[in-house]
């Protein structure tokens, strides 16, 4: 039995906007036929009509779900070291608050229209909100450690913490270039060459990351210093972050986070360092922390694949894709289209999903939601989103 619904707009991303399209759907929302207005009017069936745009379910290729329950609690503005210092001293919360805030993340994630999620864990406490989840979630366990004497250990407790996440996907990756030494990054790299796994660092999100690299200056010196880590055997390398590590992530499918002070140098360097990257933008994180976007039209006209991400409820005052495509609307001037195709066909893709989700298409089960008070394309503040199947 299928069931037919149209709207005055499908968007299905791998194809062109159908003006009043028809979907038929199976009961689980597999995706039998797709109909232009006209060719269904022939078929004389009954069908169920929405004012507004359907779209498939939105990739969230970046979040940090352990740390929902630090909504409200961060102070904005204050750039990316003075924030890893509030988040770590906000350590050693109620296990059953945690739980909590997590469970409410994952259904304001599915109000939101999103169905996968990309999530960073340095803990087993999102297991059984992931595994109770309908939405699909990868997990990134995150490697962290800046002494190279204690790489090994750092990379055995990772690994055995993905192991505690099956029969979940995961994979070992590092958190940031200035937060793992050359060793982890070495342990990281064999073993996701050897798993042939996916990996994702946050990268580039602010401009103090390539002081570091750059000259051994800036604010992170402070963050070491309240971390208590003796830099005395740490050189600079007199280039930029990204150029500085990306020589050590391994060659598989990488999906680098924020790129807010990525330039053309950066960007020309990894097409030739790295031939299968994808580009994380967490718009509103950014504007919470630093108060910056990155240059997106420079990634624009590089032509790289560009995914989104909410990163957590500690620098967000939402999980929400859609408000993350609202602001790059607002302050890029990203077109739907565009940006929708980031939203969900790439994230999708990087995710290794893109069989089932990520674009309107036969045989696909996407998620199809619909956006509701969507005015001539454009997302405003009273768009609202309803998952329809
Ligand atoms: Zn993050």
């Amino acid at each position: 039995m299928l069931t037919y619904i149209a709207a005055s707009k499908i968007y299905p991303v791998t194809s062109a906007p159908l003006e009043n399209g028809v979907l038929a759907l199976e009961p689980d929302g597999t995706i039998s036929a797709i109909y232009s207005a006209e060719a269904f009017a022939r078929l004389n069936k009954p069908v169920v009509f929405f004012e507004g745009a359907i779209i498939p379910g939105m990739v969230n290729t970046h979040c940090h779900l352990e740390l929902s329950h630090l909504r409200g609690k961060i102070a904005q503005h204050t750039g990316l070291p003075a924030f890893v210092e509030q988040v770590i001293k906000f350590r050693g919360f109620d296990e059953e608050a945690v739980l909590q805030a997590m469970e409410a993340a994952d259904q304001e994630m599915r109000d939101n229209g999103i169905i996968a999620v990309g999530d960073i864990s340095n803990l087993a406490a999102s297991r059984p909100v992931k595994l109770g989840s309908d939405l699909y979630y990868y997990t990134f366990v995150e490697a962290m450690g800046f002494n190279p004497a204690r790489a090994s250990e750092i990379y055995t407790a990772a690994a055995a913490l993905k192991v505690s996440f099956e029969p979940l996907d995961a994979s070992v990756v590092p958190h940031a270039p200035y937060s793992v030494s050359t060793e982890l990054f070495g342990l990281i790299k064999a073993g996701a060459d050897a798993g042939n796994s996916l990996q994702t660092m946050h990268s580039q999100e602010t401009a103090a990351e390539n002081e570091f690299f750059e000259s051994k200056t800036g604010a992170f010196l402070q963050l070491y210093n309240f971390l208590g880590l003796d830099l005395s055997f740490y050189m600079p390398s007199g280039k930029s972050s990204l150029q500085t590590i990306l020589p050590k992530l391994s060659n598989g499918k990488a999906l680098l986070v924020h790129n807010t002070e990525s330039n053309l140098s950066d960007i020309g360097y990894a097409k030739q360092q790295h031939a299968d990257l994808f580009w994380c933008l967490c718009p509103n994180a950014n504007l919470f922390i630093e108060n910056r976007l990155p240059d997106v039209q420079l990634l624009r006209d590089q032509g790289l694949k560009i995914t989104l991400g909410t990163d957590s409820l500690a620098s967000n005052a939402a999980l929400s894709i859609l408000k993350e495509m609202q602001t790059l609307q607002e302050k890029k001037a990203v077109d739907f289209d565009t940006v929708l195709c980031w939203a969900t066909y790439n994230g999708a893709e990087f995710l290794g999903i893109d069989a089932r989700y990520g674009s309107i298409e036969v045989g696909k089960n996407p998620g199809i939601v619909l956006l509701e008070h969507f005015e001539q394309g454009k997302i405003t503040d009273s768009t609202t989103v309803k998952r329809l199947f």
